[in-house]
């Protein structure tokens, strides 16, 4: 048995938007005909990943009009999961849930997570199950990821999970003390550990507007999934090294014997057979190469240790401080403490 969790008075709320200046209205209403009926104090945090629409505009005023609500503004397009990291570093609340803004993620299932975690689960993923089974593209690339990072990852990644989830405040602690700048938080969270439990649920189309994950940004994260949690590409290399090791040993044997039978006249210098030997130690050769160079540039940019994301406001930092008219109250600080302009717009990454 599970044993139950302390009672629960705080909620957070994390939706990372890109360019969705068509939905997000829809979803907020959406969202508050869920959280409404509940009854806990809720935050609503706005993650608006470097927009070039209209979306800040509209979330200021949803912000406005709800007290509920908070707007983190990234100073450019960091990506989904930089944007999903920002808003669980920002939150406060002793779960953390988060959703994508476009209404894929039904806020209707919320009141079950919060169920859930009330019994003892530390933990709520979701998991999409598909209604259709006609072929579509986005099926058939994500089905063959799923099996790929399952075949060589070495943490379990369920199928349809995607970052639509309910997490304890212990488990977002933990989370945060895992700065890694090539993040897959699909692979980082299940990796933790926790009592968790999936819960399914059939997705719903987007409310409007087209996906923003891009198949640049989709190559991306499943680059950032396979090389940040498997060795296989590496060990492959050694494999197939080994292979063409006794490959050679076996053609040594080979043209011994014609030696060792007095036959050497017969071996006739084989342009075509040494050349396919050429090219398939230089293929290999190449992609080995090209394996540690991506490993290589994955440790380089881990060691670079540049912030994953950068705040350009925030609830604790509304405004970029070079936008805001500066006081009397500023100057004399500033004289106090020195200029720590901006000091809290890079995340603290240890
Ligand atoms: N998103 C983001 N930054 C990006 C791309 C997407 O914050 O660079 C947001 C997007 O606005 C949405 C969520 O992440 O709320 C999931 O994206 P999308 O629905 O486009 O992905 P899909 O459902 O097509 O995989
Ligand atoms: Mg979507």
């Amino acid at each position: 048995m599970e044993s139950e969790q302390p009672t629960l008075h705080t909620v957070a709320i994390i939706v990372p938007i890109y360019n969705e200046e068509e939905v997000v209205e829809r979803f907020h209403l959406a969202l508050c005909r869920v959280i409404d009926l509940l009854p806990y104090d809720f935050t609503i945090y706005y993650v608006n990943d470097g927009s070039t629409d209209r979306t800040q505009e509209i979330i200021a005023h949803l912000a406005h009009d709800d007290k509920r609500v908070s707007v983190v503004e990234l100073s450019r397009n960091f990506g989904h999961q930089a944007a999903l990291t920002a808003g669980l570093d920002i939150a406060e609340g002793e779960v953390v849930i988060s959703l994508d803004g476009d209404g894929q993620h039904p806020p209707e299932l919320i009141p079950q997570m919060i169920e859930l975690y009330q019994g003892g689960y530390d933990i709520i993923h979701t998991q999409r199950i598909d209604a259709q089974s006609s072929f579509s593209l986005k099926r058939f690339t994500s089905g063959t990821f799923y099996w790929l990072i399952n075949t060589i990852g070495y943490t379990k990644v369920m199928p349809g999970c995607a970052d639509f989830r309910l997490m304890s405040r212990e488990t977002v602690n933990t989370l945060k003390k895992m700065p890694e700048y090539h993040r897959f938080l699909r692979g980082m969270i299940p990796w933790m550990g926790y009592r968790s439990i999936i819960l399914p649920y059939q997705a719903p189309e987007r409310l409007g507007g087209q996906s923003k994950y891009s198949m640049k940004k989709m190559i991306k994260l499943a680059m950032d999934a396979i090389f940040s949690f498997s060795l296989t590409p590496l060990r492959i290399g050694i494999t197939v090294g080994i292979i063409f090791f006794f490959l050679a040993i076996l053609e040594i044997v080979y043209v011994l014997s014609f030696w060792l039978r007095g036959q050497q006249a017969s071996l006739a210098p084989g342009w075509s057979s040494l050349m396919f030997v050429i090219l398939i130690v230089g293929g290999t050769l190449m992609v080995n190469l090209g394996f540690i160079g991506i490993y290589l540039g994955y440790i380089f940019q881990e060691v670079k240790r540049r912030p994953i994301y950068i705040i350009r406001s925030s609830p604790n930092h509304p405004m970029p401080s070079s936008e805001l008219p500066e006081t009397e109250a500023d100057q004399s600080s500033r004289a106090n403490t020195g200029n720590k302009k901006n000091a809290n717009t890079t995340p603290k990454l240890d």
